[in-house]
């Protein structure tokens, strides 16, 4: 049989980007398929992006991922954005179709689905609070409002990303959603089934920082739900399960949108039990 020692190459562009996780799961689950691939951390300051870009093509990577603070300003550097991305506004992953390189937004649908298969719970026709109109918020949001989320409301500390998220959200995906200006603590009332922290409060090394939201009023089967997946259990999540409230934790979604990742690039199922160890242990 003829030699091959060619290797399939994927990675992370961001900046910084050394405590980036993702490549422990992606390289746990090439390892346990056995593929000849490699996923690799790469820090690209943001003038370099569009060389960067440029260097993913002539190297034929099969894709990358982008995190901070790349995931808005490579939409023009790609030669189609999906419909998805596109009214996100943002993009985490690039997939290759022959000699083109399509932006994905993963971020959403890996919450969604963490949401579904660890918590059992399908956001349609529920009422869902989330706290922070970042990358991750949008993405978020897009997803519920396709997924058929009943009401939704978007509370921010900065007054014109929040209602900027809320205005796209009536344009490009017809949800007419509720901002509420986040100035000291905010009331989580008993109308709220879901509620997820979608800020950066809590994320290490600041794990003694919490996001100041009240759930003295919550209902009892509010689900609370955090996407920092660094620590695993942030103050957040360890305050709601203290009240006896269901919760999860950053993880799923993180390792949820590794493996759709991971299918988009490979074409294969993703071994994501494997993923997810090898998370967790990277984050024990
Ligand atoms: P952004 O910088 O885009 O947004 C950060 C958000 O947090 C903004 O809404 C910001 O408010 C808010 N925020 C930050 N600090 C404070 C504070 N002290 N008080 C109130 N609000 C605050 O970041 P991302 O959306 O990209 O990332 C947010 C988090 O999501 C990160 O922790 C990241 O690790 C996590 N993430 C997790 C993923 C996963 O797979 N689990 C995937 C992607 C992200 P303002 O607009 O007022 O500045």
């Amino acid at each position: 049989m003829a030699a091959n020692y060619k290797l399939e190459l994927v990675g992370v562009l961001g900046h910084p980007v050394a405590e980036n996780p993702t490549c422990v799961m992606q390289e746990a689950a090439f390892a346990v398929l056995g593929l000849p691939w490699r996923y690799l951390t790469m820090d690209v300051a943001p003038a370099d992006l569009a060389d960067a870009i440029r260097g993913v093509r002539a190297l034929g990577m099969q894709g990358v991922n982008l995190t901070i603070p790349h995931k808005v300003a490579v939409l023009p550097l790609l030669d189609e954005v999906s419909p998805d991305a596109a009214r996100i506004g943002a993009v985490n992953t690039v997939r290759r179709d022959g000699r083109r390189l399509i932006g994905e937004n993963t971020d959403g649908k890996g919450f969604l689905r963490g949401l579904r298969l660890e918590a059992g719970l399908d956001p349609a026709g529920r009422n869902v609070l989330l706290l922070g109109a970042g990358g991750a918020a949008r993405a978020i949001a897009f997803e519920l409002a396709a997924a058929g989320v009943k009401r939704l409301a978007i509370v921010n500390r900065g007054a014109e990303r929040g209602a900027a998220l809320c205005e796209d959200l009536k344009r490009r995906a017809g949800l007419s959603a509720r901002f509420e200006l986040w100035s000291g603590v905010c009331k989580v009332g008993a109308e709220v089934d879901i509620l997820v922290n979608c800020t950066s409060i809590g994320l290490f090394p600041n794990v003694a920082e919490t996001p100041p939201a009240d759930l003295q009023e919550a209902r009892p089967d509010l689900l609370v739900c955090d996407v920092v997946p660094n620590p695993a259990e942030t103050g957040f999540i360890k305050a709601a399960r203290a009240r006896g409230l269901r919760t999860l934790t950053g993880l799923p979604m993180l390792v949820c949108q590794g493996v759709i990742g991971f299918e988009m690039w490979t074409g294969r199922p993703a071994p994501e039990a494997a993923m997810r160890a090898a998370l967790a242990k990277a984050f024990e």
